[in-house]
């Protein structure tokens, strides 16, 4: 089998998908341009600030930008947030106090969450110690639905905060579409307006025209080395919601009484505010490399999830290599294509916390960032690989072929 052409053959498949997937990006784009332009965004912004921040026009009016794209109140868009897991951890001190009750409307959440809520390991100053109730309901119907009456019955008067993950993260289960929350929303806040909506929205921004908070979520969450930091952006997180929720979070950002209204940062904000410009192209051209992988692996007869045609909530791609030689190959081709690091050879290795070996690509620019192409894998049956970001669609595609002919190197392509 040529494999130029078997890549061919699955782009010609999914040239129509990507029809609409442009459309999208130009609709977002749009709505980023209209954000930029009602906040009148000027060079002025980028200027770097120290000490205390005290008018940092840079940092306020990255979040005002913020809040108008995710429809909300108010945002929190803080370099010194360290990564997504540290935005969640804040959000959630921010509005649950000793005594309440959290519920995960998505079942069990992402790996780090489960340390931050003190389901795994006892790291000092976790959800429970603090005296932090939780509970979760699992999805319904093949884990593609919120199960929204289970939902209903599982809030207790102490329930203050439900959770909704959007990503599958890397578990087995559907990622959500903003839409697909709007029932659970709608119900909860009808049943028990006092109780806070948070949306962990990591992998999801701009893969569709609105955002969770469009739906009447009290608060989204990510990280901005994922989508909306455009694959520019050096570090950081956001937190986009209503009043309510932000200036209970606010308080724990910082310390009560100081807010948001301090917080300096003594380099350019220009790549968050050019990042965030680019991140509807960029998100597109991940969404891209997903859907052709997809589309190769199902020609080559594999099992995928999302299928190359589905609808997709977030970018994030599964295949199941189904031995470990092809599952090695296929990371080995994504570093050996890869512009940082292309030279080093991934091999699975015993990681902290995870009970099987993992192998993981990542030739980034920016140190761990996912928007950017990387591939990660537990070593175990049936050999799925998680393939996710790439800044442009060229790269992705270049980085499958290399996969494929390592594939066939090693004898693991029939
Ligand atoms: C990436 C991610 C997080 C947070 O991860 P960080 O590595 O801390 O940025 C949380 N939830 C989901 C679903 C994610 O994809």
């Amino acid at each position: 089998m040529d494999l130029t052409a078997l890549v061919s053959q699955a782009e010609r498949d999914c040239l129509p998908l990507f029809a609409g997937l442009e459309e999208t990006e130009m609709k977002n784009t749009r709505r980023v341009l209209d954000a930029f332009q009602a906040e009148d965004i000027a060079t002025r912004h980028f200027a770097p600030t120290t000490g205390y921040g005290y008018d940092d026009i840079g940092r306020d009016a990255l979040e005002r930008v913020f809040a108008r794209l995710f429809g909300c109140d108010a945002a929190i868009v803080r370099p010194s947030v360290a990564c997504g897991t540290a935005a969640l951890s804040l959000c959630l001190f921010g509005l649950l106090l000793p005594g309440d009750h959290l519920l995960s409307a998505t079942g069990s959440p992402y790996d780090t969450m489960e340390t931050v809520i003190g389901l795994s390991g006892s790291a000092p100053g976790n959800l429970k110690e603090m005296g932090v109730s939780y509970s979760q309901v699992e999805m319904c119907e093949n884990q593609t639905k919120i199960d929204v009456q289970g939902v209903l019955n599982a809030l207790r008067s102490e329930t203050k905060v439900v959770l909704i993950q959007r990503s599958r993260g890397y578990a087995w289960r559907a990622s959500l579409r903003p839409e697909e929350m709007a029932e659970v929303i709608q119900a909860v806040h009808a049943a028990r307006p006092d109780v806070f909506i948070m949306v962990d929205n990591c992998y999801g921004e701009f893969i569709c025209e609105k955002e969770p908070t469009h739906f009447g979520a009290d608060v989204c969450v990510g990280s901005l080395i994922k989508n909306p930091g455009g694959g520019l952006a050096p570090t950081g997180a956001y937190l986009a919601g209503t009043n309510r929720a932000i200036v209970r979070i606010e308080a724990r950002l910082t310390a009560p009484g100081l807010g948001r209204e301090v917080g300096s940062y003594a380099a350019s904000y220009q790549p968050f505010y050019q990042g965030l410009f680019m991140a509807p192209h960029t998100v597109t051209q991940a969404l891209k490399t997903s859907i052709l992988a997809a589309r190769i692996f199902e020609l080559l007869g594999m099992k995928t999830t999302p299928a190359f045609d589905a609808p997709r909530a977030d970018i994030i791609q599964a295949i199941e290599m189904g031995t470990p030689e092809r599952l090695v190959a296929f990371v080995q081709g994504i570093q050996a294509a890869s512009p940082i690091d292309g030279s080093a050879v991934p091999e699975p290795w015993d990681m902290p916390g995870y009970t099987d070996q993992v192998i993981m690509a990542a030739g980034t620019f920016v140190a761990g960032a996912s928007i950017e192409l990387s591939a990660d894998a537990p070593m175990r049956a049936p050999f799925t690989v998680y393939l996710q970001g790439g800044l442009t669609y060229a790269h992705g595609k270049l980085a499958l072929l290399s996969s494929l002919e390592k594939m066939r190197k090693n004898g693991s392509l029939a």
